[in-house]
């Protein structure tokens, strides 16, 4: 198919041809017609298989927008700083056009701007486990209005010990929102402990 024949929003095709992409990449064609029919997702895709747009693509097809200090609508959790920064950027491009606006939240950085870009109110929250657990904590990030869930490279942060971590995260959303899990590889083991997380999913392997 082409981009224009997968149901994405006039703005989110707008995006597409800044992003320059010609044509979907298969894990997008496969899944962007799934996310805009709202189903929870269950993907087996590796990094260089154009998984971040077809995760951001579609969810910011669909998405509210904030007003004044409200937000996040969607949580994207990623296992480090440099991939939380290839999603930013993305979503950054993206909600150029559809008008959504994208913080992100990781380690390593000081608080104080974090804390302050949430309460100017967010449509899409970008983070690692840990700051944002810390950030949970001190009452600065908010979840629950979180309506899509995006858990990016779910076998790395098991790898990574994040476990509990993201079990936590995911407590602090509502239990009514869909939910997109991206794994390099969905083999038995390889997501257990939040394969439970996603509810009837689209099985989407390439
Ligand atoms: P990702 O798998 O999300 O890390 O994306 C890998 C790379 O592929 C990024 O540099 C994207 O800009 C690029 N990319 C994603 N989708 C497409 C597409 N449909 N056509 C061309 N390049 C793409």
């Amino acid at each position: 198919p082409a981009f224009d024949e997968l149901g994405l929003s006039d703005k989110a095709l707008a995006a597409v041809r800044d992003l320059g992409y010609q044509r979907p990449s298969p894990v997008q064609a496969e899944a962007i017609p799934q996310v805009l029919a709202g189903r929870d997702v269950l993907a087996a895709a590796q990094t260089g298989t154009g998984k971040t747009a077809a995760f951001v693509l579609p969810t910011l097809s669909r998405l509210r927008h904030h007003r004044k200090h409200e937000g996040p609508f969607c949580l994207v959790v990623t296992p480090t700083r440099e991939l939380a920064q290839q999603i930013v950027d993305v979503c950054d491009t993206v909600g150029k056009r559809t008008g959504h606006r994208t913080v992100s939240v990781v380690g390593g950085v000081s608080y104080n701007p974090q804390r302050a870009a949430l309460s100017r109110g967010v449509d899409v929250l970008v983070a690692t486990p840990g700051r944002l657990e810390d950030l949970i904590g001190s009452g600065d990030a908010r979840l629950d209005q979180v309506q899509v869930l995006v858990l990016d490279e779910a076998d790395r942060m098991l790898d990574m010990g994040f476990l509990q971590a993201v079990r936590r995260i995911v407590a602090a959303c509502p239990h009514e929102r869909q939910t997109l899990l991206f794994s390099a590889t969905l083999d038995e083991g390889a997501i257990e402990g939040v394969a439970d997380l996603v509810h009837d999913p689209a099985r989407v392997e390439i």
